[in-house]
């Protein structure tokens, strides 16, 4: 496991597949192993995560009395889908996936899951890899320092709703800016759906 920060990238040569990668040191694409030095964001994505992942913190900090938050978990991201481990005073742990959404995005008012990282060359997204306890994902405002609206969905719950078909996606989103990504879309407004919320005082609807 790494502590550095990660950006996200996309490979220049293939365009094949877009991960995580430490920042300020060489990347090297999964698929074709092409190596190069990527630039260091500036005012961009990795910023904007950067801030809201303290949003999200104060957030879980107001859910559970927490003892650690680990970031940057290396092969957990990668192959689990998990951006974030809470400990809690027990030493219990709870893990997260995170999606934080710029203001625009809230007129879709879905729960988005990637579907495929690249439906070209068949590359699975995080929908096959969902191992986190909840998914945080939440709708950043205008000035980009707090949340208008989050959720903190189920997983597991979620699961097996989707399982036995109780849940069903709104529809495929065949292309996510800036990425070939496809993803599974589910309106916040279906029942279904809104089973798997974290029910809890502090939670926002
Ligand atoms: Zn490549």
């Amino acid at each position: 496991m790494t502590n550095k920060p990660t950006m996200r990238v996309t490979c220049p040569r293939c365009k094949g597949i877009s991960f995580k990668t430490p920042v300020g040191e060489r990347a090297q694409c999964p698929l074709c192993k092409y190596i190069w030095l990527p630039d260091i964001p500036f005012n961009n994505d990795w910023i904007f995560n950067q801030n809201m992942q303290g949003c999200a913190d104060s957030i879980y900090k107001g859910l559970w009395v927490l003892q650690g938050i680990e970031r940057n978990l290396g092969a957990l991201d990668k192959e689990r889908s998990i951006d974030v481990k809470l400990t809690l005073e027990s030493g219990l742990t709870i893990d997260i996936q995170e999606k934080f959404r710029r203001a625009h995005y809230k007129e879709y008012w879905q729960f988005t899951v990637e579907y495929k990282n690249n439906p070209i060359t068949n590359e699975p997204g995080e929908f096959y890899k969902l191992a986190a306890n909840y998914y945080f994902y939440g709708y950043v405002n205008k000035k980009e320092d707090s949340f208008t609206d989050w959720w903190l969905i189920d997983l597991n719950v979620f699961k097996n709703l989707y399982a036995d078909g109780t849940i069903l996606h709104n529809y495929i989103l065949q292309n996510e800016k800036r990425s070939n990504a496809s993803a599974l879309c589910f309106n916040f407004k279906n029942p279904e759906l809104q089973r798997c919320f974290l029910r809890h005082p502090a939670l926002k609807k």
